[in-house]
């Protein structure tokens, strides 16, 4: 805490995973020796860069940038960019954080790093978004590369913005470098299910959940939170599987309806009109909505939070608890406080974190790297297939990992532990860099 002041979402996330790998650490005295612990809290790199930028009225604006290049044990540096203005280091370094683990559970050669920047894409027109890409890749070009650092998006950054980030890049560097950055769109070398990885992803994991205890997602009520990429394809799943998905939200409030969320209109509004949720409720009269409060308060089989950070605290927690809720998924990263964690616990409500649940997006990121170094392209099917075989084989092993170490059904547990582990053999071997 002292070493890294005012990062209370950094210390949040290492605590996490801190806590869960004392056991690990008491059978393999070589990674205390090798001092593991110490070196995976400290980035690789961090680099803060100015994006100054015009706006549409010719007034020049400041944005402050960054990139955090955590760890690369295992691989190139590979996580998103994430464009909000609660945006600063400590958010970042959490995510970065998160994703060594996150990336090692998957068993692909990725390592670990996150970016992002203080910009503000809402109530921009999309040439203000572009001309802010441009700025920010004319800094962050220096810095990545298919063998060195692989950005992809985060809250804020979705095809659009990657797209302007890649056509700045290669105008740079007069490289047509697919490899660099993942979620492109399909026309200029995306992948198959890229965009649906996140969400789908998660949803494919609750239904491993499910299936331990001979359930299906069928007939299940469920609760999503967010309104982005990760919850619309949340949506999406749970209705192609047999459930209902009765709410979504944005930061204004959340929707409830009771029919089911009708995944056209949502994203006719957030999609294509980049509206409000308010704007749903017009096209859907029995629908209500909700401003100013949050989506735990409905009764559900299953919560998917899939916007943010610390979105159930305890008390959202003990609402979930009293509505009936058997299991909570994370979609997004780290959406679930320590205080709220431990009260789905107590009630004995299964929860898989965010580094396991979520994992399913930078899966199908790595594939879209393999599919760019081979020049192929695989189908939506193919693509699909493997992504539920990744999610599937993560939940396998944060399942084993918990039992072998003395904590049956700890996602939390498993999945640190299995991440951690990976990764250190692999600074071992590397000796002391
Ligand atoms: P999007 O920008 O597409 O959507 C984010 C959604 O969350 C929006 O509905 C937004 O509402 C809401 N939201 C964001 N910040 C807040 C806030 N502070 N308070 C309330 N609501 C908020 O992002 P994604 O769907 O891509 O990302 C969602 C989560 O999933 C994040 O935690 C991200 O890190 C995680 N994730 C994403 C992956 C991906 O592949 N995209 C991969 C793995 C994890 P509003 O529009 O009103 O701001």
């Amino acid at each position: 805490v002292t070493r890294n002041p005012g990062e209370p979402e950094f210390h949040q996330a290492v605590r996490e995973v801190l806590d869960s790998v004392g056991p690990v650490l008491a059978r393999h005295p070589e990674y205390a020796d090798a001092r593991i612990v110490e070196r995976i809290c400290e980035p690789e790199r961090q680099v803060i860069f100015r994006v100054p930028w015009e706006d549409d009225r010719g007034r020049i604006r400041v944005n402050r940038g960054f990139r955090v290049e955590f760890n690369s044990a295992l691989g190139p540096y590979k996580g998103g960019l994430r464009f909000h203005p609660s945006v600063y280091l400590g958010i970042v370094k959490f995510l970065g954080f998160e994703q060594i683990f996150k990336n090692a559970l998957t068993g692909l050669p990725i390592g670990a790093g996150k970016g992002g920047a203080d910009f503000d894409p809402k109530g921009r027109s999309d040439r203000e978004v572009m001309r802010f890409c441009q700025s920010f890749m004319t800094e962050l070009h220096r810095h990545i590369g298919a063998q060195t650092d692989v950005p992809a998006g985060d809250i804020g950054v979705g095809s659009r913005e990657i797209g302007y980030l890649f056509g700045q890049y290669k105008r740079i560097t007069n490289r047509y470098e697919s490899g660099v950055l993942t979620g492109k769109g399909l026309s200029y070398g995306g992948a198959q299910v890229r965009a649906e990885a996140t969400g789908y992803g998660a949803v494919f994991f609750a239904e491993e959940m499910f299936a331990q205890v001979g359930e299906g997602l069928d007939g299940k009520r469920v609760v999503v939170s967010g309104a982005g990429n990760v919850a619309i394809h949340a949506i999406e799943k749970v209705h192609q599987l047999g459930g209902t998905v009765l709410t979504c939200s944005d930061s204004a409030g959340y929707l409830l309806d009771e029919k089911g969320i009708d995944l056209e209109v949502l994203r006719e509004v957030k999609q294509r009109r980049r509206g409000r949720l308010a704007d749903y409720v017009r096209e859907v009269p029995h629908a209500v909505a909700v401003a100013g409060r949050t989506p735990w308060e409905v009764p559900c089989d299953l919560a998917l939070p899939c916007a943010t950070q610390n979105e159930i605290g305890a008390a959202e927690a003990a609402a979930l608890v009293a509505g009936g809720c058997l299991a909570v998924v994370e979609g997004a990263n780290m959406p679930t406080t320590p205080d709220g964690v431990r009260v789905l616990r107590r009630a004995g409500v299964r929860f898989a974190p965010g580094k396991a649940a979520n994992a399913g997006g930078v899966t199908v990121s790595a594939l879209e790297m393999r599919q760019n170094a081979s020049r192929e392209s695989w189908t939506f099917a193919e693509s699909e297939q493997r992504l539920r075989e990744t999610m599937r084989d993560i939940h396998a092993r944060c399942w084993a990992t918990a039992q072998e170490y003395g904590r049956p059904g700890d996602y939390v547990a498993g999945a640190n532990i299995d991440g951690f582990r990976r990764v250190a053999e692999a600074m071992l071997a590397h000796g002391v860099v």
